[in-house]
């Protein structure tokens, strides 16, 4: 320390950031059904694993930071230009550049609430303040709401669809209509996380569709979002992309940490788009099995939304707890937001039938 200056206690860190609530994700607990985290069930195809094997013996090197080839191949499957797709580790890592580079201290962020929890956590990181809008009863997103919400300091706006926890989604129409009234120097992103799950709906939203022909018309202020974790099952490497204006993908690229997604991910998720039947295969199973969970939880007497995504959401209100408590004891995980609800992520055949053994036997307190 300088002359006159007494040591510090501690290191000056940041003082704004000791509310934030920490992020533990899944631990690791061998012998149970893991509903709660919204994974795939299945291994990854036995061409993405020979690909990763493959890539083994360079590892001695950095990966390619352009990520060159996956980006060439996302351009070309969602029929965009490559400089408007960007790879990120993981979504969340590319939620975290979108903040930096339209957030400082004191702007606004705008969230469907409750929706994916790392939205205003990672806000927060920034010092912005997040704007709560509370879900429909159905639900759902309030849109109209969510466009009344914006005010001079917001600089972005979290659109997921469909939304974790509930799995409700909103349609393009819906969608379009929202996007008139957001000004064009706020940056709305729309997340599609599980957007592989919508695809047999009557009005998927596809938001990378819609970002695309927005994009040609000359709008600038929207970002679609997508991820390998889901439907791609490939949550363990960390990987995702998203759709933007060029320059907005230019500047997620300036604020990208050096290297961030690693050559086992970009291999590993070139394999899985030459899987694409196969994924799509899987996909089909897990929403028919999501209708068979749903079905058997409303015959039950549960309230359940209908879902789009690879999870559904159990209306439990004050049961949420002693719901997922009576799960686990049973050694079946899922995700309880105490007071609201219960997620449970629709997993392999047999842990669905576990799970619905589990539900069946549960007696609410209040019952
Ligand atoms: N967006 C939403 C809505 C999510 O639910 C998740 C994962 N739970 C993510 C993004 C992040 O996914 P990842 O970082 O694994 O791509």
């Amino acid at each position: 320390s300088g002359p006159g200056r007494p040591p510090a206690a501690r290191p000056r860190v940041r003082t704004d950031l000791d509310g934030l609530p920490l992020f533990r994700g899944r631990a690791a607990e061998p012998g149970t059904i893991g509903l709660d985290c919204n994974e795939s069930p299945f291994a990854p195809p036995a061409a993405v694993q020979a690909a990763l094997s493959g890539a083994v013996q360079g590892l001695n090197r950095y990966p390619d930071n352009s990520s060159a080839d996956l980006t060439a191949r996302l351009a070309e499957r969602h029929g965009v230009p490559p400089a408007t797709v960007c790879l990120g580790p993981g979504s969340v890592g590319l939620c975290v550049q979108l903040i930096q580079i339209t957030c400082a201290a004191g702007d606004e962020v705008i969230v469907p609430w409750r929706s994916f929890e790392v939205y205003p956590s990672l806000a927060g990181t920034a010092g912005a303040v997040v704007r709560r809008v509370p879900l429909t009863s159905g639900h759902a997103l309030d849109l109209p709401a969510m466009a009344a919400a914006i005010s001079d300091r917001t600089r972005l706006v979290f659109v997921c669809s469909p939304n974790n926890p509930t799995g409700t989604s909103v349609s393009r129409s819906a969608v379009e209509r929202f996007l008139a009234e957001v000004p064009p120097d706020v940056l709305v992103v729309l997340d599609e996380a599980y957007a592989e799950f919508t695809e047999q709906e009557a009005d998927p939203l596809d938001g990378f569709g819609l970002v695309r022909d927005l994009l040609r018309q000359g709008r600038t202020n929207v970002v679609a979002l997508r991820t390998f974790s889901k439907a791609y099952g490939l949550a363990g490497l960390r990987i995702g992309y998203c759709l933007s204006a060029p320059p907005v993908a230019e500047l997620l690229g300036r604020v990208a940490v050096p290297y961030a997604v690693g050559t086992l991910a970009q291999r590993a998720a070139v394999a899985a788009l030459d899987c694409e039947r196969e994924v799509r295969e899987r996909c089909r199973h897990l929403t028919e099995e999501r209708e068979r969970v749903r079905a058997a939880l409303l015959d039950a007497g549960w309230d359940v939304p209908v879902s789009g995504a690879n999870f559904l959401w159990l209306a439990a209100g004050s049961a949420a707890e002693a719901f997922a408590a009576h799960c686990r004891e049973q050694r079946i995980l899922v995700r309880a937001f105490p007071g609201e609800g219960v997620r449970v992520t629709v997993g392999a055949d047999t842990e669905n039938d576990a799970f619905l053994a589990a539900a069946a036997r549960f007696a609410p307190i209040d019952a």
